[in-house]
């Protein structure tokens, strides 16, 4: 799907946040839902994602996109406090030929670690138990 196009309300992350599809969950609030990547390209992929119903970040309001991105940061330094990564990779695709795959808007963060290097994107199905021990580790630390 290219950067045009309609809103799909059935996509997989609109039912996640509506409660009809199981996730690995670290936090909701009133504007975001964020849980664990079930295809994580390293431990503690982590995925922030606007309740605002619209693709990709252009058509975000300019208020839901201040709120989401100051949300990135505090669950980002969460990440940080919990998993001790030696980096953080932050990325968020608009349009299939950017990387995108889900299209309803998300934010990656993903930790990085010294020479381990990064997994395919939405690659290996983890573990779901592993996620839930690195969720609670991050939302410990929120
Ligand atoms: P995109 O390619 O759209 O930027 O990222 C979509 C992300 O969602 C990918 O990293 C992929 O691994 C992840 N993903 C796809 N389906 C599911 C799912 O059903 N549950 C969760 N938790 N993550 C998913």
């Amino acid at each position: 799907m290219s950067l045009e196009g309609s809103y799909d309300p059935e996509n997989i992350f609109a039912k996640i946040i509506a409660g009809e599809m199981p996730c690995v969950k670290v936090h909701e609030d009133d504007h975001v839902f964020c849980f664990m990547d079930l295809f994580p390209q390293s431990p503690g992929h982590t995925l922030v994602v606007p309740k605002e119903p619209v693709r990709n970040a252009l058509d975000m309001s300019e208020d839901g996109l201040k709120e989401a991105i100051v949300r990135v940061q505090r669950i980002a330094n969460a990440v940080k406090t919990a998993l001790d990564p030696d980096g953080i990779v932050l990325t968020q695709f608009n349009g299939a030929p950017a990387g995108q795959t889900v299209f309803h808007v998300h934010f990656h963060i993903i930790p990085r670690y010294e020479g381990r290097p990064l997994g395919e994107h939405a690659g290996r199905q983890a573990d779901v138990e592993e996620l839930k021990v690195l969720a609670g580790k991050i939302k410990a630390a929120l």
